[in-house]
């Protein structure tokens, strides 16, 4: 913005420039009008005057001499030296006379656009033209013949040069010419010199003496009120439209100000934004290369920074952003960019560095900043923050690619188990690209028919009886074989696949249970992403009406994480697949949260231990007292125990010592595709729906 400043004083200092030269260009070029003017009006005096006495002196003789110029007699040499030139002249009216002449100054300045009101008001004040102060008459080699008024002998010489016929008279005079010579040292008088020929040749010169003081001061002041008055209307003419146009320049100045920070600022934090980030990363590498000095490129993103979002609102969550943005900033230097790539997601592009650890000791300071407590809006929030930190610059590859190997980096700090960071290596950079195969597949791998259930069976430890079956979905990829579900279905999740993929479960699952005994109950995994992005209670609804299953007869597992969200929609959720007889089952229980609290605020009917613990029981004391106590728990809420993964008899005597109700695990039953023919009818793989 401080640009607009900047120009906008250059607009100024142009108008003001621009003014200073209108007014010196109008004092000089008024300058030079004053002289023409007043040469002019010298001249014009002369002819009239000359034209004046020519005739005076015609009437006292016959015919009258011509004026060469102007068409006048031409007096006659011989008569003029025989009358005395002395008695002519003095029969001359006094200058005054021949002052009401006629011929005016003003007359000429009429043009000049101000010029008129002034000649209107002095047109009949004589003293403001020029006054005949007296004249001469010369002999071309400049004797004097005559004088009168206030030019003597003298004088005349004197003006006209010490040499007898003066070096002036013979510049000024020409044979048809009327000069006027600016009399030196007196800057508002004048000669007029009027040569009169006879027989083509000069005869005589009258040279007349011009007053112009009072015409000159007219002169100067009309002028003066001209040029200042045409001045100020050429810069006003110049700077009401520049100032307008200037208002308008700087508004479109600050409009695409405006503009330019929007596009290259993120707008909650001011940080530079993804665009700019990538222009600085561009500019980063070059200077890099050209200096040969290290650089890093951090990708960060804030752990469970959701979680925030979601319990305390997005206020909070955006308050928390801005408080990252300014740690990120003080705990970088001013030549580090720090941006903002989107969501909870930051970037940090580092210059100059002496060598990778650097990178490291910033990545921990920056840990170390951002794990301290935020107070945002009256909350006490923490959060840590996983980094990606890619080093550069690479030799061919384009500048974005540490970017992608930074991010790439942060997803292993993420798997590393988050507040952590990971430097990129190329082995995260094949992983990536096997993931996006999957991921490509995956589109299509419903459609291809390449995704079946297994069911694994579940037994009623007291009286082995089955009691049913949880339904276990499988990818046959044409070229990688089995790919298990803990590799597929993240991906699932991430893009939104889960919703139709879990659809398909679903009413593939009831659809082949009610081909089962009456008894035998249907479990299905429902991922947390199904209960944010799918209409849960209404796919069982319809599941149910579609395939005719017993509402009793299915189990919903889900995980502890669910209750993690938005609780009152899950509560809902909950409440309303319990009121219409579906058992809702907690899945790998012990591995999250284990608050036990929803235990009693959930319908829950059942508590899935999960396998990790089952593992380890027998040869870990504390594992046996979780477990056992957990069947304790489940007993006195009258909640079913399920103990998962049950590999061995050993396990399975101890569960069945404690007390729990139901066992799965390899020891009774892997998954299969096809529960046994004396289950019911058994269904060949891949199960389409
Ligand atoms: P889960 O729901 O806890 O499923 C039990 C997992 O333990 C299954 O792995 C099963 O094959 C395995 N298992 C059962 N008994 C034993 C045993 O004795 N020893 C060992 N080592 N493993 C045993 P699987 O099929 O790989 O499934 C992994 C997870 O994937 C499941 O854990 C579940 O969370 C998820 N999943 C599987 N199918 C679906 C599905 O259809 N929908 C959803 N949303 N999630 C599913
Ligand atoms: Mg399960
Ligand atoms: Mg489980």
């Amino acid at each position: 913005m401080a640009d607009v400043g900047a120009r906008d004083r250059l607009v100024m200092a142009g108008l003001v420039v621009l003014g200073l030269l209108t007014v010196v260009a109008g004092v000089l070029s008024g300058r030079s009008t004053i002289n023409y003017v007043l040469a002019r009006d010298a001249r014009e005096g002369a002819l009239s005057w000359a034209a004046e006495i020519d005739k005076r002196l015609g009437e006292q003789d016959s015919p009258p001499p011509r004026l060469l110029d102007k068409d006048l007699q031409v007096l006659d040499a011989a008569k003029l030296r025989a009358d005395g030139v002395s008695g002519a002249a003095a029969s001359l009216p006094a200058s005054p006379t021949f002052n009401t002449k006629g011929f005016s100054l003003i007359e000429g300045l009429d043009w000049l656009t101000m010029g008129w009101a002034l000649s209107h008001i002095y047109r009949n004040h004589n003293e403001f033209v020029s006054k005949l102060d007296g004249f001469a008459v010369l002999s071309p080699d400049g004797t004097t013949l005559a004088v009168a008024g206030d030019l003597s002998p003298t004088s005349l010489r004197d003006l006209l040069g010490q040499s007898e016929g003066g070096a002036a008279l013979a510049q000024a005079v020409s044979e048809d010419t009327v000069e006027t010579v600016a009399i030196p040292g007196d800057a508002h008088n004048r000669l007029a010199f009027v040569p009169v020929t006879d027989g083509g040749k000069i005869a005589r010169i009258y040279a007349f003496a011009v007053d112009q003081t009072a015409a000159a001061a007219l002169t100067n002041v009309a002028l003066t009120v001209v040029t200042l008055t045409t001045s100020l209307l050429i810069v006003m003419g110049f700077s009401v439209p520049a100032a307008i146009a200037s208002r308008r320049i700087r508004e479109r100045w600050l409009a695409e100000d405006q503009i330019r920070y929007l596009a290259m600022h993120d707008s909650l934090t001011g940080l530079p934004n993804r665009l700019q980030l990538h222009h600085h990363l561009d500019r980063a590498v070059a200077r890099g290369k050209r200096h040969g000095h290290l650089m890093a490129v951090f990708c960060l993103d804030l752990d469970r920074f959701k979680d925030v979002n979601d319990t305390l609102g997005h206020a909070t969550g955006d308050a928390l952003l801005a408080e990252v943005a300014a740690r990120l900033k003080e705990s970088t230097r001013d030549v580090d960019l720090v941006g903002r790539l989107g969501g909870d997601e930051f970037a940090i592009v580092a210059e100059n560095l002496d060598a990778p650890e650097n990178a490291m000791r910033l990545a921990r300071r920056v840990c170390a900043s951002l794990a301290e407590a935020y107070h945002v809006n009256g909350h006490e929030v923490t959060i840590s923050a996983s980094i990606g930190i890619a080093i550069g610059p690479l030799d061919r590859e384009p500048p974005d690619t540490l970017l992608k190997h930074a991010d790439l980096a942060l997803y292993r700090a993420k798997d590393d188990g988050r507040n952590t960071f990971r430097f990129f290596e190329p082995a995260m950079d094949a992983a990536l690209q096997k993931r996006r195969r999957l991921e490509n597949d995956l589109r299509n791998a419903l459609r291809k028919n390449q995704l079946y259930l297994d069911y694994q069976p579940q037994f009623d430890l007291e009286s082995g009886r089955l009691t049913g079956y949880e339904a276990l979905v499988r990818w046959w990829h044409p070229v990688e074989g089995e790919i298990p579900p803990s590799t597929f279905l993240p991906i699932a999740e991430e893009t939104g696949l889960i919703v139709p993929l879990g659809e398909w479960i679903m009413k593939t699952a009831c659809a082949y249970a009610t081909t089962w005994p009456l008894d035998t109950t249907l479990a299905v995994n429902l991922s947390p992403a199904q209960f944010k992005t799918q209409d849960v209670l209404g796919l069982v609804r319809r599941t149910l009406n579609e395939t005719g299953l017993e509402a009793h007869r299915l189990e919903l597992e889900i995980t502890e994480s669910i209750l993690l969200q938005n609780t009152e929609s899950v509560m809902d959720t909950l409440t309303r697949l319990d009121q219409l007889g579906v058992s809702i089952a907690m899945d790998d229980f012990g591995t999250g949260y284990s608050s036990l609290s929803y235990l009693t605020r959930f319908p829950v009917k059942k508590i899935k231990i999960d396998r990790s613990f089952i593992d380890t029981l027998g040869t870990s004391p504390q594992t046996s007292a979780i477990v056992s106590s957990i069947v304790g728990l489940g007993q006195s809420l009258k909640v079913t125990i399920t103990a998962e993964g049950v590999e061995t008899e050993g396990q399975a005597a101890m569960l069945k010592k404690w007390g729990c109700d139901q066992v799965q695990g390899f020891y009774y039953g892997k998954p299969e595709a096809d529960v046994p023919e004396s289950d019911k009818a058994p269904v060949k793989r891949p199960l389409v729906a």
